[in-house]
């Protein structure tokens, strides 16, 4: 699948769309989902452009991969995430209802979230 650089996160990292910034660094940018499923739930996307785990496992640079997983952590570590635990999403593709064709993790936190799927 190529890239869309009109996805709506492709829009957010060029500013052309306001985000509720959480963590940013040379490798990823994390920001709050608009349409939250939890008490934290924020978003962290690489800076390149990835359609998804499976385009980014192959095609990123060892660089990119240390830089976006460090990201990732860094940013559950700054809401104060580690004591009580979160957990991370990362739809790929059709089965797994990923809606936005950008590589992103979910961080999902602040209450006990239940089962890892609801059906
Ligand atoms: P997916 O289903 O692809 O794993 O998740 C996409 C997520 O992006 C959804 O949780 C959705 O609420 C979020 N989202 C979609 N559009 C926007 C947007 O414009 N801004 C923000 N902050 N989140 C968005």
């Amino acid at each position: 699948m190529a890239y869309d650089s009109n996805n709506v996160f492709a829009m957010i990292l060029r500013g052309d769309i306001p985000c509720d910034k959480v963590y940013e660094d040379e490798f990823a940018l994390s920001f709050k989902d608009i349409n939250a499923q939890a008490p934290v739930h924020v978003l962290v996307i690489p800076k390149g452009e990835y359609v998804s785990m499976a385009d980014f496992s192959v095609n990123a640079s060892a660089e990119e991969m240390t830089g976006f997983f460090r990201a990732v952590g860094e940013t559950a570590r700054e809401l104060g995430l580690e004591d009580d635990g979160y957990r991370l999403i990362a739809n790929t593709g059709a089965n797994a209802h990923q809606e936005v064709p950008h590589l992103h993790f979910h961080i999902l936190a602040g209450r006990k979230l239940g089962p890892m799927l609801s059906r």
